[in-house]
């Protein structure tokens, strides 16, 4: 089997695994057990593990709040902001493109009262900045916006996102879960109040990822107890998973140079080969900036399920939340791909073990299954 879907999760790297061993097996107190040596190490292991992560986003230590993954940052900072604002600034935007991450607890700051608007894209899935500055017209607490997207790939024109935002007085959340060591960015530079990341998408352990909240800013708390996360999310923490995330976030940054290039090369190989040889597919998003790695085809002549045809290779058909229900990908549909086609279409996500011979097997099984399914 051929692994091509590192955009839904990515392999644990032996050496992050090697350290949360070592968290789970010996330096296993509780971090807040400040008098025992090995729950002082637990919370070095959690410091240090914050100060990797801070210097992979370009953020400094106090602006990372752990979390269980990029689902809990979104919630914690979209649903804690309209809490806050509702009253001044009942208005929440979120692209038409976003993860049901950001889509879920919209539709949840909506139910409790907010304004909640979805800003269109373009046939290449880039946020309409026209729509989104007439939108702020409007008293706008927060605007959501993907920097990288899970699906296509394509990257949010974040700067003009954030000038066009803050010159309305609303604050920007951002999620940036499958940027980290595919692309270099600083959230400062780029200058988001909220960002998101997660750590199964950069080569570390599922159920661990971050919140990025700028100095300054402030929440309410998402869950209650014993004042963990500057009392924003109280529970033990999750030591040996914060630790694997840490490395796992330093050797992102670190290697993103080569990583980038790696991807670059070999999504260049893949959609080289099958655009060749296969008339008239579309690689969506294919004339925006896109992350390197994500290939999204879409072929609308195909009379079956293309990711079917496809044996033994690990893909998707898009998102695997959209897969799941049966329902056509809404990012798909928000650009304007129809309902038949967008089902049909198959997502290609390289990862830094991928290999030139898998690539020339995934485009070997795409031409095959395109003229099986009577596209060729
Ligand atoms: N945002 C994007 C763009 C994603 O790709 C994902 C993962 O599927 C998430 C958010 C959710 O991440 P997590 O699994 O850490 O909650």
């Amino acid at each position: 089997m051929i692994y091509a879907d590192y955009n839904a999760t990515t392999p644990c790297l032996p050496e992050v695994a090697d350290l949360m061993r070592h968290f789970l097996c010996e330096d296993f107190a509780n971090p807040s057990n400040r008098a025992s040596l090995s729950g002082r190490r637990a919370r070095a292991g959690v410091d240090t593990a914050r100060e990797q992560v801070a210097r992979a986003i370009g953020a400094t230590p106090d602006e990372v709040i752990f979390t269980s993954g990029a689902t809990e940052a979104a919630n914690m900072a979209m649903i804690g902001v309209m809490q806050r604002l509702l009253r001044e600034r009942p208005r929440i935007l979120t692209s038409a493109v976003e993860h049901p991450a950001v889509c879920m607890p919209a539709d949840a700051c909506a139910q409790a009262g907010a304004d909640w608007q979805e800003v269109a894209v373009d046939s290449q899935g880039r946020i309409d900045l026209n729509q989104l500055e007439q939108a702020l017209r409007h008293p706008t607490a927060l605007v959501c916006v993907m920097a990288a997207n899970n699906e296509t790939g394509v990257l949010q024109p974040l700067d003009q996102v954030v000038r066009l935002a803050h010159e309305a007085g609303a604050l920007v959340f951002a999620d940036y879960t499958q940027m980290l060591g595919k692309l270099p960015f600083n959230v400062h530079t780029d200058r988001v109040d909220f960002a998101c990341f997660s750590a199964h998408k950069c080569y570390g352990p599922k159920g661990v990822g971050a919140l990025y909240k700028r100095r300054g800013l402030s929440l309410p708390p998402l869950i209650r107890g014993g004042g963990q996360e500057e009392g924003l999310r109280s529970g033990t923490e999750n030591v040996p998973g914060i630790a694997g995330f840490g490395l796992a976030a330093d050797l992102a940054a670190r290697e993103v140079h080569s990583r980038k290039a790696h991807l670059q090369r070999l999504t260049a190989q893949l959609e080289g080969l099958v655009t060749v040889q296969v008339p008239g597919v579309v690689v969506q998003s294919g004339e925006a900036d896109r992350l390197p790695g994500t290939s999204l085809f879409s072929l609308p002549r195909l009379k079956g399920n293309w990711l079917g045809q496809l044996p033994d290779v690990i893909a998707s058909s898009g998102s695997a939340c959209a897969s799941m229900q049966g329902k056509p990908s809404h990012v798909l549909t928000s650009m304007g791909v129809d309902e038949t086609t967008a089902m049909r279409s198959v997502r290609i996500s390289l990862g830094q073990p991928t290999l030139e011979a898998d690539v020339r097997h995934i485009a070997k099984r795409l031409i095959e299954g395109a003229v099986t399914l009577g596209a060729v």
